[in-house]
């Protein structure tokens, strides 16, 4: 028998436990124990007989981990899969004149509100996002977010419409006290991508990410004529990575966008600062920007979550982005599982974000973040079933978890509801 105390709470339910891309734990009639918001044993029920739980409930679906979405604008929520075209006339004709109205606090609230909302009812509740450049954006979005947040403003001094580059810092100095304020573990120095910031701005914030061990998140290699632009910027650079790298921007807490066009001294420079990728297969197929090589990546050993990339993703549900995820690589011809794509939305984005111990999977002392999903036809095989469940249309995975618990706690779906989509 477990030891228990009087505040425990046995969960029980079928539940499937990612370890690594290859393999997971299922339990059909499975146990969670659940003790100050976090996991205190998780195993086959039989484990749990006799255990005094103060509450028992018994739940008919599958529990996974809470959902990671290590790459997310949560300024673009409200326009996302709106408009499909090549990256640079996207930003340029529908994304940064829409970022400018987050100088608006009344604005930014309502939006932040709607997003974070959005997130937890979709299973999400743990997430590194970028902000416009405003800095009262900033501080509203860390105010109304519900899960385990990294944000940052969008460093962008140049190169873009005046009041986005008004509103930017353009040096260190002025996302020093940002970074202080939010912590290093809510924070993330954030150049939006190289053709926004000059070398001296991308040297310095180089400097403050490796002085403070700061995450850094920016993107790299999206699309062809992104490419041709921002290496025509940086003639010195022998690529669009060395860019960074030249900068010191690259290290093992960076977070890089995309990563679809590169070459292989560029994978190399990438396996070797141990920087992340943050794979976005459904904004890569939204833009068609291509498809990241999955291969190359894991033969070059360059680790990698998945995003949604909101709003060049049509949808932030991670259940879409695990079906994109899957679609496309089989269509290429490179094999995955479900086993990748589950371990990919959870346990490596937490590793991703510095959070590995704290939470992306149910191993004991971890934080109690997990969903609840519906059962399906194929309730005989976790493969099948999972499968099964990331069928469906945008707006369907995006209301498929029947309960979001954070911390040990069911998040209230029907006063999200409330907050959602805002006019
Ligand atoms: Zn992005």
């Amino acid at each position: 028998m477990l030891a228990t105390s009087a505040e425990d709470l046995l969960i029980r339910a079928s539940v499937l436990n990612p370890i690594d891309a290859e393999r997971w734990d299922f339990h059909r009639d499975g146990g969670l124990l659940i003790r100050d918001g976090r996991i205190a044993a998780v195993g086959p029920i039989e484990r749990f007989a006799g255990t005094p739980a103060s509450r028992v409930l018994e739940l008919d679906g599958l529990l996974v981990p809470g959902f990671v979405d290590v790459h997310i604008h949560w300024v673009q929520h409200h326009v996302r899969g709106r408009f499909q075209m090549d990256l640079m006339e996207w930003l340029r004709e529908h994304i940064w004149p829409e970022e400018i109205g987050f100088a608006d606090p009344a604005f930014a609230r309502r939006h932040a509100q709607a997003f974070f909302a959005d997130l937890a009812r979709a299973g999400t509740t743990m997430g590194m996002a970028y902000s416009s450049p405003h800095a009262e954006a900033l501080r509203i979005a860390a105010d109304a977010a519900i899960g385990d947040w990294l944000l940052g403003n969008s460093i962008m001094e140049k190169s873009a419409p005046e009041p986005l580059c008004r509103a930017s810092p353009d040096n260190a100095e002025q996302v020093a006290p940002l970074l202080q304020e939010l912590g290093r573990e809510r924070y993330a120095i954030t150049p939006r991508f190289a053709l926004n910031c000059s070398a001296e701005l991308m040297r310095q914030l180089g400097a403050l990410a490796r002085r403070e061990r700061a995450f850094v998140q920016t993107h790299l290699a999206e699309s062809p004529n992104e490419i041709r632009e921002v290496c025509a910027a940086f003639p010195e650079a022998s690529d669009y990575t060395d860019i960074y790298d030249r900068a010191g921007l690259l290290t093992p807490r960076t977070v890089l966008g995309h990563c679809i066009h590169l070459s292989e001294r560029e994978y190399a420079t990438l396996a070797a600062r141990g920087a992340w990728i943050a794979h976005c297969p459904s904004s890569n197929e939204a833009l068609d920007s291509g498809l990241m090589n999955l291969a190359a990546v894991r033969h070059h050993g360059i680790r990698y979550a998945l995003a949604s990339d909101v709003g060049a993703g049509p949808s932030h549900s991670m259940l879409h982005v695990m079906q994109r995820f899957l679609a496309l690589h089989r269509r290429a011809g490179v094999p995955v599982t479900p086993q990748e794509a589950l371990y990919g939305a959870t346990l490596a984005g937490a590793h991703c974000l510095g959070r590995g111990n704290e939470a992306g999977n149910f191993a004991p002392g971890k934080r109690a973040d997990f969903v609840l999903l519906p059962k399906t036809a194929s309730t005989t095989s976790p493969a099948g079933w999972l499968e099964e469940l990331l069928t469906g249309s945008t707006a369907e995975l995006e209301r498929r978890p029947l309960q979001t618990w954070i911390r040990g706690e069911p998040v209230d779906f029907a006063a999200l509801e409330a907050a959602t989509e805002p006019a």
